[in-house]
């Protein structure tokens, strides 16, 4: 691939940003738009210092703010989701800071993915599907089951075939599209839940939601060529979390907002992106990438979807998130 430039679907780690339209609180302060999305691969900042050279950053695509959400999909995310139909394992990340549209772009993938896989299932009689679908909370370390909360917090077992499992995870065989939509709403709820009772917790926690397709089909009454794999959707925690600094360039107190299993995951997407050379993947520090391992790396295909408000009060913020994408790529 070229240094910085666009690449092919093919490759394992797709890089992708998608920049939100001003919010109607932003445009009520008068804030700017400070981002131009000058070609489908580029985005810089906006000259505010004419004189001054401005930065411009390269990706497998960049989507604007008048980008809806099925165009994100079709050019950012589909290839990888559909992955999971011929056997290999995917995942989809949403990463941004808090309010920069993880959620909403996350909802829009799960709905999209969900469809086109059911869609492929009618179109393909000759094989059997189980389609099966399970969803965790991650926050502070501790994993929840968001179909199941009561069960508190799940124990991560080290599998000497699977790897690692989550202890007593709630996987729920979904009939067809209806009742998968049904399992997302129940997570959706469940994820409201536990806002009320812990501030702040969107902006600190990790959801993943996870289709597991099992394939097989019969050849003389047997069954033959089976597949396993998993397709992971997941809205990360604010990437506020994973910087050092505030928003207004302050140091955060010490040990206080930072989110280790964030932290990890950067270092792992780095060091995956950086080749063999990087040597040893930390995937064992923390629970989001121990129970993504399977899906990260490897054979797996990977999609980063960078979220970032285009508002120049949150430049540096923006900023961060593009190094972060490009430490990706
Ligand atoms: P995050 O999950 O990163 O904290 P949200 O997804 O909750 O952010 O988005 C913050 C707000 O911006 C929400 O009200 C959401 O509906 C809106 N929003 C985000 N992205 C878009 C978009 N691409 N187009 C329109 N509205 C958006
Ligand atoms: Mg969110």
């Amino acid at each position: 691939s070229t240094p910085g430039g666009p690449r092919s679907h093919e490759e394992k780690l797709f890089v992708t940003v998608r920049v939100r339209p001003l919010s109607q609180k932003e445009q009520e302060m008068n804030d700017q738009i400070s981002w131009d999305c000058t070609d489908e691969h580029t985005i810089s900042l906006k000259n505010l210092h004419p004189g001054r050279p401005t930065p411009s950053y390269c990706f497998d695509k960049v989507f604007g703010p008048t980008c809806l959400t099925w165009k994100v999909y079709e050019e950012g995310a589909k290839d990888v989701a559909l992955s999971v139909l011929s056997g290999i394992n995917a995942t989809i990340f949403a990463y941004g800071q808090t309010s920069s549209g993880k959620t909403f772009t996350m909802r829009g993938i799960t709905e999209l993915s969900v469809k086109d896989i059911y869609e492929h299932i009618k179109n393909t009689p000759e094989r059997d599907f189980v389609l099966k679908f399970s969803a965790m909370e991650i926050y502070n370390e501790t994993v929840v089951d968001l179909l199941n909360r009561e069960l508190g917090p799940l124990r991560l077992l080290d599998d000497h075939e699977k790897g690692t499992i989550v202890e007593k995870l709630v996987e729920e065989v979904a009939k067809d599209g209806e009742h998968l939509r049904h399992l997302i709403d129940i997570c959706e709820a469940q994820r409201q839940v536990g806002e009320t009772f812990l501030n702040d917790t969107s902006s600190r926690s990790h959801q993943i939601i996870r289709l597991t397709v099992e394939s097989s089909f019969h050849e003389n009454l047997r069954c033959v060529k089976s597949f396993i794999a998993s397709l992971n959707l997941v809205d990360l925690a604010g990437s506020e979390r994973a910087s050092q600094t505030n928003v207004d360039g302050t140091r955060l107190k010490e040990g206080c907002h930072i989110n280790r299993s964030l932290l990890t995951l950067t270092t792992v997407i780095r060091k995956l992106s950086g080749g063999k050379r990087n040597g040893h993947i930390p995937y064992r520090d923390s629970k989001l990438t121990r129970i993504l391992q399977p899906s990260l790396g490897g054979n797996a295909r990977t999609a980063i979807i960078c979220t970032m408000s285009p508002a120049l009060s949150h430049v540096e913020q923006s900023r961060n998130t593009l190094s972060f994408a490009t430490s990706a790529k």
